[in-house]
């Protein structure tokens, strides 16, 4: 079962930033579809996989979290096997900013505009990946930084692309993703809506 990435939208971005935009799409789209990468996702050990839904915030299994993302499932989808991705650049201090279970994705300028600078579209794609899963509904955890599900499946991306786009990774900017949860809002006890 194979899953598919589109960008449905992108607004507040430039012509470049959109072009970049669209190459990282496609890099997601590569890492998603990988043979390996749904036992990645099922088989990884994860500190925190909460999942919001209408009524409660529940903890997934590996198993569960792959069966969204294979589904293509955001937040009140039946799942269409496709990511479906609409992105908003917005001009603000943190990284991602993305509510929960609500399209689009929020990305901040001055990161998108670091990752043209270095050339770095794996961790674009990773943060994609990452803002995608609060989409879908998962959410971080204040205890479990870099080791929750968006956090982990971002970096499973970064991993399934390491092998032929290694080159690009830039490792200033793996840090920032890796240690930065703090300006996603997406956690249990200040979610908006999901369903
Ligand atoms: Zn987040």
């Amino acid at each position: 079962m194979s899953v598919d990435v589109q960008l449905r939208a992108i607004t507040g971005a430039s012509e470049a930033e959109e072009r970049f935009l669209k190459d990282s799409m496609l890099l997601l789209r590569t890492a998603v579809s990988g043979s390996g990468f749904g036992a990645s996702v099922r088989n990884a050990l994860y500190g925190y996989t909460g999942w919001s839904g209408l009524a409660e915030t529940r903890e997934m299994s590996g198993e569960e979290i792959w069966d969204r993302i294979v589904m293509g499932r955001e937040c009140g989808s039946t799942g269409d096997h496709t990511l479906d991705l609409s992105v908003e650049i917005v001009d603000m201090e943190g990284i991602g900013e993305t509510r929960l279970g609500t399209p689009p994705i929020r990305m901040a300028r001055w990161f998108l505009d670091k990752c043209i600078e270095s050339g770095d579209r794996v961790n674009m794609a990773a943060l994609l990946m990452h803002q995608w899963m609060h989409v879908s509904g998962f959410v971080h955890s204040p205890h479990n930084i870099g080791h929750d599900a968006p956090s982990i499946v971002a970096m499973l991306v970064r991993r399934a692309l390491e092998t032929d786009f290694g080159e690009e990774i830039d490792a200033q900017i793996t840090a920032l993703l890796t240690l930065d949860t703090s300006s996603c809002g997406c956690h249990p006890r200040q979610r908006h809506h999901a369903a």
